[in-house]
This record gives C-alpha cells, structure tokens and sequence, in this order.
C-alpha cells in the first residue's frame, strides 16, 4: 500500500525538530523520500527528476533554512509544486483561478452542434465515460445531446453507447450497418445539427494497440467533424503505459484534455501527474467508478493533497 508522502516526509524531519535549521544532507535525505514515494507511485522517471529538482531549489533557499518547523515548510513547498505541476494556479488572482478553472471545463464554443471527440485504448473507459459526460451535460448545463459511436469493429460497442444514451437520457444517433466510420460522422453532423442537438459526442474506435489505420480514421473523422474538444481517455491504473499512450496519441490528434479513469482504484495519482508533465495538456476530469455519476471534475488542489495524503 502506497504510503502517503506527507507521513513519509514527517517522518524524515521528525529527527529534526528542535533543531530549527535545514541542512543541505536533510534536504537531500527529504529529496530521497520523495524521489521514491513518486517512483513507487508510478511516476515516469523523468517526471521525477523533474519535479525533484524544482521542490529541491525551492527547499534549500532562505525560507526554509529560516522556518520553525522545516518539516511542514517542505511539505508545504511538495504540495506547491504538486498543484503547478498538476496544472493548477498558486496565485490568489481572479482571473488567473478563473483561467485554471476554464481549463478544466469542456469547450462548448462553437456553433451547435458542438462535436466532442473520444479516443483512447479499448478497455480505458473512452465509451463508459462518454455515457458520464453526456449526463453531466444534460444535468448540469441542460444541453441536449447526441452519442455516436464509430466503432465499425466491434458492434458490441456500438450497443454498449446505445445503451448508455438511454440511461443518460441522451440521444444516440442509430446504427445503420456497413456504414465506414467517416460516413457514420456525416450522418452524425446532420442528424444532429437536424434533430437541435447542443453537443454531439464522437466515441471513436477503441484499439488494443495504437494503430496506423485507426490512426488515420481518427484523424480523417476530426477532419470533417472540426471537434472543439478531442478528449484522450486514458486509463490511470496503466500508469507509465498511459503515459507513453497520451505522448503518442497527441502527436497524431489534436488532443484538447484528458480524463483519466479508474482513480477509485488508484490512491495514487501518479499517472495524473506524469500525463500533465508529458504532454502539457489539461486533465479535465476523474473517472471515479462503474457507474455514470462516477464522475470529477478535475480539480489540482484536490489532487495534489490526495497524493500528499
Ligand atoms: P472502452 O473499451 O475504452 O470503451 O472501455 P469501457 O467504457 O467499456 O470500460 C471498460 C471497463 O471499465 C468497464 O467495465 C467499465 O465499467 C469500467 N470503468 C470505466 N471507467 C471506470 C472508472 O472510472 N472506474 C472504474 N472502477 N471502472 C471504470
């Protein structure tokens, strides 16, 4: 079981307290700590290097050398660059949390309907979390939305988002067979655009592997269907696989953001942090269960402090 940073990190200054001053050889015994809590968190190693050469700059300036209790000033500098690195904002400005905050948010900018494009790894939750996000559009913003699946392989998925449009209450555009993926897209668009939907999602084609044709499908069908958001799922158990999976997916795609899946089963959020610190684009939202309100908008503070423990 993961321990948590936080507790690791009050035990390397435990030893201290009293003393009132931080060595340079306690900032490199508290840098140890961190470089293996992060590593058995399933953060990409260099990720690690990375964020350790930040806190450790951060942690033998003047403030810490200063501070009464060094080991909750460490902590406090960890949880800093934990919310940067994950994204988010330590400044107390309006417009840069509200910057933080749209970053976060589905882009609905567009003309009506408003294309959301899926992709992802089969198994990785891409159609069980478009199911999650038509039902947080229809609650939350009360936007009428269409589900299109262009999974032309696997009709079992085809049925899977059929049938998660009627439990989310949302359209689904209905199955014709022997239609390709693009042609499935330009029915999409027209029906759509006909039946005065807000939001129309594009579940793309799951595949084991990345793939040069599917590759190349997805690519034509963002083409045509000019999404406003191309949201790569991904799957946080698979760790440094998901990370290398997002790395090659956003050469090929317009990526817009992420959602990372199965954080229920993961406390420990090392995926998260290395997707963000690899391919620089935002996490939009946590996939936290089977069910479709298993569902979280992204938030850094919220994750950074789960990864601190
Ligand atoms: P796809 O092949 O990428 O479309 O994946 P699915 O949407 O079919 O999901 C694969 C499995 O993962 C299903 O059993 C889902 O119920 C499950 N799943 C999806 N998202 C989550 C999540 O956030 N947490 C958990 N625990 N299970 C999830």
């Amino acid at each position: 079981m993961f321990e948590a940073l936080g507790d690791r990190l009050g035990g390397v200054f435990d030893t201290l307290t009293g003393r009132g001053a931080l060595t340079e050889r306690d900032v490199d015994a508290a840098m140890r700590e961190i470089r293996k809590a992060l590593l058995e968190a399933d953060v990409a190693l260099p990720v690690v290097k990375q964020f350790v050469a930040k806190v450790r700059e951060e942690a033998v300036g003047e403030r810490v050398i200063k501070a009464v209790k060094p080991g909750q000033q460490v902590v406090k500098i960890v949880n800093d660059a934990l919310i940067q690195t994950l994204g988010g904002t330590l400044s107390e400005d309006d417009a840069d949390m509200a910057a933080v905050r749209a970053a976060s948010e589905l882009n609905l900018n567009a003309k009506p309907p408003v294309v959301i494009l899926m992709a992802g790894l089969q198994g990785s939750g891409k159609t069980t979390t478009t199911g999650k996000l038509a039902l947080y559009l229809r609650e939350r913003a009360k936007k009428k939305v269409m589900l299109a699946s262009l999974d032309t392989n696997r009709p079992a998925a085809m049925d899977q988002l059929g049938m998660l449009a009627d439990k989310s209450g949302t359209g689904f555009l209905p199955i014709v067979k022997g239609q390709s993926a693009v042609e499935i897209t330009q029915r999409a668009l027209k029906e759509a655009a006909k039946g005065g939907y807000d939001v129309l999602f594009l579940d793309t084609a799951g595949r084991t592997t990345i793939n040069e044709e599917l590759m190349a499908e997805v690519i034509e069908v963002a083409r045509i269907a000019q999404p406003t958001e191309t949201l790569l799922v991904a799957d946080a158990l698979t760790g440094q696989d998901a990370v290398e999976t997002a790395a090659r997916f956003n050469e090929a795609l317009p990526l817009t953001g992420l959602v990372l899946t199965r954080i229920d089963g993961d406390g420990r959020g090392g995926a998260a942090l290395s997707m963000k610190a690899v391919t620089g684009l935002p996490i939009k939202f946590l996939g936290t269960g089977e069910k479709l309100d298993g569902l979280e908008q992204f938030d850094a503070e919220r994750l950074a402090g789960r990864i601190l423990g």
